[in-house]
């Protein structure tokens, strides 16, 4: 497979899909908490969204570094790709672990954005960082599972058609092994909406659309089903390592807007008749900032090509999550700081951008857990919890 992260052509299709998308406008749907329903249809127009399915089902069949451009890109020019970045990250359990027959019936929709895959039900109110504690159940029946329980910090759920769900369709206690008993569905949400699946909004500090999701009897085809029941944990787990590597390269792109932001302000900005950036306080922390971008920003290459390439990346999409998540939020305060009290003003976009970046040091995995991750399996020290 060709290794395509320099793909200059993308970057700078993106780039220009990203002009058309003004700061006015991520600012009003900041200000507004309004999904940015323009840009991601025109990102699906345009075929974006379809990068990483086959094209045999109608999407481009390009590979993930690709779709690390594409989000990198979004984030670097001040947008945000948390609107739409679920179609990315979840493809990855329906492409390989999905049947023939749902890929064929829901891949090309999805390609041509007459569906929408932008939802993925794993956390709960009791278990988030624990996944294993979960307790939305699902009930075989003759035809269909009866799923009961709820689900919470489900992004995009009112603005997708699909939700991947992670389910117990075994109690813990009457499971062989901890991590089976769990199983995948790919839910039709428009069929279950305000009947047995009511959708309640979570206002947060940033604009993310995420909600609450309350199952009652909501009855799911069996045909839903994807793979084998109960071996679900596997499937998601399996989807991590290439969540972990797209978050990164968002990561990435923030940092270099907050960079390039800090550092065209630092030379502007006028103070006791000179330029801000004058002084190496100013200068210094834009330049670590940019020495972390940069290095954070190899790990992310090398972990890229080796998924490419077909091995276990377990390592480096944990470092690559890690390291780039540290570096957009270090270009965050370098930013902020430089700004001074302008970059408080919403205008200016820093103080938006600036809580953005602050989720990945929490979700989709958070420091702490990737820390525990390189502790037991990296450095083979005993597991912490
Ligand atoms: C805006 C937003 C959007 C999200 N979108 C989705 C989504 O679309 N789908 C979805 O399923 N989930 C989503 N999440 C959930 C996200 O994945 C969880 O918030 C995350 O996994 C952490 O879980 P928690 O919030 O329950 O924290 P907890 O598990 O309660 O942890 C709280 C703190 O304790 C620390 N901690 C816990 N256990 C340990 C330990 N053993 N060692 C060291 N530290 C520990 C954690 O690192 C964390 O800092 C979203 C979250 C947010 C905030």
């Amino acid at each position: 497979m060709k290794y395509e992260l320099d793909n200059i052509e993308v970057r700078d299709a993106i780039t220009k899909l990203c002009n058309g998308f003004s700061s006015e406008y991520w600012q009003n749907c900041d200000r507004e908490k309004k999904y940015p329903s323009e840009f991601v249809s025109e990102l699906t127009e345009q075929g974006y969204l379809a990068t990483l399915i086959p094209e045999q089902y109608g999407g481009s069949g390009l590979s993930l570094s690709v779709a690390a451009i594409i989000l990198e890109e979004i984030h670097r020019s001040g947008g945000n790709a948390g609107a739409c970045h679920a179609q990315m990250y979840t493809m990855g359990t329906l492409l390989r672990h999905g049947s023939t027959e749902q890929k064929r019936k829901y891949l090309p929709k999805i390609a041509s954005g007459d569906l929408r895959l932008q939802a993925f039900g794993v956390t709960e109110p009791n278990s988030g960082t624990d996944t294993l504690a979960l307790n939305t159940s699902a009930k075989l029946m003759e035809n269909c599972y009866l799923i009961n329980g709820q689900k919470i910090w489900t992004s995009r759920a009112e603005h997708s058609d699909l939700l991947l769900l992670l389910a117990r369709t075994t109690p813990k206690n009457e499971a062989k092994n901890k991590t089976d008993g769990l199983s995948v569905f790919l839910v039709d949400i428009r069929n279950f909406i305000n009947k047995s699946l009511k959708i309640r909004k979570i206002s947060t500090m940033m604009n993310h659309s995420t909600t609450e999701l309350f199952f009652d009897d909501m009855k799911v085809p069996i045909e839903n089903l994807i793979g084998e029941e109960g071996s679900g944990f596997k499937y998601i787990l399996s989807g991590m390592n290439a969540e972990r590597i797209l978050i990164s390269a968002e990561c990435i792109g923030d940092a270099k807007w907050f960079i390039e932001k800090a550092s065209k302000y630092a030379c502007e900005r006028k103070v006791f008749g000179r330029p801000i950036g004058k002084n190496q306080g100013v200068q210094f922390p834009i330049a670590r900032a940019y020495a972390q971008m940069r290095s954070a920003e190899l790990t992310l290459k090398h972990a890229i090509n080796l998924y490419e390439k077909g091995n276990d990346v377990g390592e480096e999409a944990n470092l690559s999550k890690l390291l780039c998540a540290d570096a957009s939020w270090a270009a965050a305060e370098a930013c902020i700081q430089t700004f001074g009290g302008f970059g408080f003003a919403e205008e200016y976009d820093v103080e938006r951008k600036y809580r953005e970046a602050r989720l990945y040091q929490v979700a989709p995995i958070s420091t702490n857990l990737i820390l525990s991750y390189l502790s037991e399996h990296v450095l083979d020290m005993p597991r912490s919890y």
